[in-house]
């Protein structure tokens, strides 16, 4: 049978009562999952799959309502059923037009921790010419307020920011004198690890209604462990900084991130309880990332994916039983991806965007003015590849900037509709681009996907949570809680 069908084939079918809307299909167990392009999703059987691409489904097929519904086939009932599709898909890239609304600024590189895994090629902390000053950061906040976006967040990075606090309070100070004129919906984060915190530093937090991002990678001896500092305290430094910062700028203020490592493989519901007990309400359960000195170190090769996929699922069921028992707490990649599943929303999250988030969404402006899309992009400079380097704010205008070739093509060549392997794929809708991780791992910014750990990874989480709701109804309810952030 020749690969391509004649074009009759796609064509209304005169003696069929419907046609068929465009959509994908991958083999979940026995059944099949569909979706379309506005990411509307089924589970079927494998013979109404037949029977639906075949014409010969009828009215009175238990399924055909179902298909009809969610805008798997046309008939004389839902003829307005393109343009729901076209609204749904509009809904979904409503943040196009906004284009970057995060804004990184990287204060300082020096960093008193030496983390094995992490994405930034850190500098000792006497090395003062590695932080930003005065006239990078105000000509970064030129850019930063160029941009479309009703809403700007500008983040602190490092290193370790709190190094370079006495700019962060500039930057600060004269974002919220510029925002006067600007109008713009401004708030800020410190990404921090918390070991220089103190009242003062909070204060000023607080005034200026800045929140806090810090790292907890679980008990204290695997914190310690993976995050190493002189005094070998780097634990007891997160914990007494986290109940400090929720002491002066509020409970909800104070956000933690974990990462996992090979020592972490074992451990996640020790990972998990470490943050029930500090009252976290959620956990990130992240891999880590092929950056920086993850790949110094061949931390990043220390572990499979599919030992990461086995800690991930092992750490879902533990959260789901912790609900099922009253207890309320999630898993924030799996709201992301269920809130792309079940609702037209999009939320942003830059590694699961397309077009990538990459610049459009997010972008960073290093310690020494030059301008990356993203934050591992930085980290390939770093390393010695200026591949997705966008310019200086010291001589580049706005235009030069986001208009720039290190920027567009990129974007451009790994837009998934348009991706061989991903054109087809059934979660297409709920997946993203990542041009800098497959660029750094296959330096190519699309790669085979079916040698993309990215892919893999992804592609297991999907059909899980889909599975999973298909088969527990507890977990149906439970997942559209998270998917609609109640
Ligand atoms: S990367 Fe893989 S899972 Fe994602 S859209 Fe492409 S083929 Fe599908």
């Amino acid at each position: 049978m020749s690969k391509f069908q004649p074009i009759n084939f796609y064509q209304s079918n005169k003696s069929s009562s419907y046609q068929l809307l465009p959509f994908s299909f991958d083999k979940l167990d026995q059944r099949y999952i569909l979706s379309n392009f506005s990411g509307e999703y089924l589970v079927v059987e494998r013979d109404i799959l037949d029977k639906l691409v075949n014409h010969q489904l009828t009215e009175s097929d238990p399924d055909y309502l179902r298909l009809r519904a969610k805008q798997f086939l046309l008939d004389s009932r839902n003829d307005i059923a393109p343009e729901l599709l076209a609204l749904k898909i509009r809904t979904r890239y409503v943040r196009l037009p906004e284009f970057t609304s995060l804004h990184i600024f990287v204060v300082s590189l020096r960093c008193e921790h030496s983390c094995p895994y992490c994405q930034v090629s850190r500098q000792s902390e006497d090395k003062s010419k590695y932080d930003m000053d005065e006239v990078v950061a105000f000509k970064s906040l030129d850019l930063v307020f160029q941009s479309p976006s009703n809403s700007i967040k500008i983040e602190f990075q490092g290193g370790e920011p709190l190094l370079n606090f006495e700019l962060i309070k500039s930057i600060v100070l004269d974002a919220i004198k510029r925002n006067v004129q600007h109008q713009k919906n401004l708030g800020f984060v410190i990404a921090t690890n918390l070991a220089l915190i103190n009242k003062e530093i909070l204060n000023f937090c607080k005034e200026y209604q800045i929140v806090i991002s810090t790292s907890l990678d679980g008990p204290e001896d695997l914190h310690n462990k993976n995050r190493p500092r002189p005094g070998k305290n780097s634990y007891q430094k997160a914990v007494e900084g986290i109940e400090l910062a929720r002491e002066v700028i509020g409970f909800q203020n104070v956000s933690a991130l974990m990462t996992t490592t090979e020592s972490s493989l074992k451990r996640v519901k020790e990972i998990i309880n470490e943050y029930l007990k500090y009252g976290f309400d959620g956990i990130f359960l992240r891999a880590l990332s092929p950056y920086g000195f993850a790949i110094k170190t061949k931390t990043y090769a220390s572990y499979k994916t599919e030992e990461w996929l086995d800690f991930y699922k092992e750490g879902l069921e533990y959260i789901i039983d912790l609900n099922r028992n009253g207890i309320r707490f999630q898993e924030y990649y799996a709201s992301t991806i269920l809130t792309k599943i079940l609702t037209s929303q999009d939320t942003g999250y830059v590694d699961l965007m397309s077009p990538s988030g990459i610049g459009i969404a997010a972008i960073v402006y290093n310690y020494d003015g030059n301008v990356h899309p993203s934050d591992e992009s930085r980290m390939l400079a770093e390393m010695g590849d200026n591949t997705f380097l966008m310019g200086n704010v010291l001589t580049n205008s706005y235009e030069e900037i986001f208009s720039s070739e290190a920027l567009l093509k990129p974007l451009e060549e790994s837009i998934t509709v348009s991706v061989p392997r991903c054109h087809e794929c059934a979660f297409e809708k709920y997946c993203g681009s990542e041009p800098v991780y497959h660029y750094s791992l296959h330096k190519d910014f699309v790669a085979r996907k079916a040698e993309s750990e990215f892919c893999k990874k992804n592609t297991s989480i999907f059909k899980y949570l889909i599975q999973r709701m298909e088969e527990d109804d507890f977990v149906m309810h439970l997942f559209t809680r998270w998917a609609n952030r109640t």
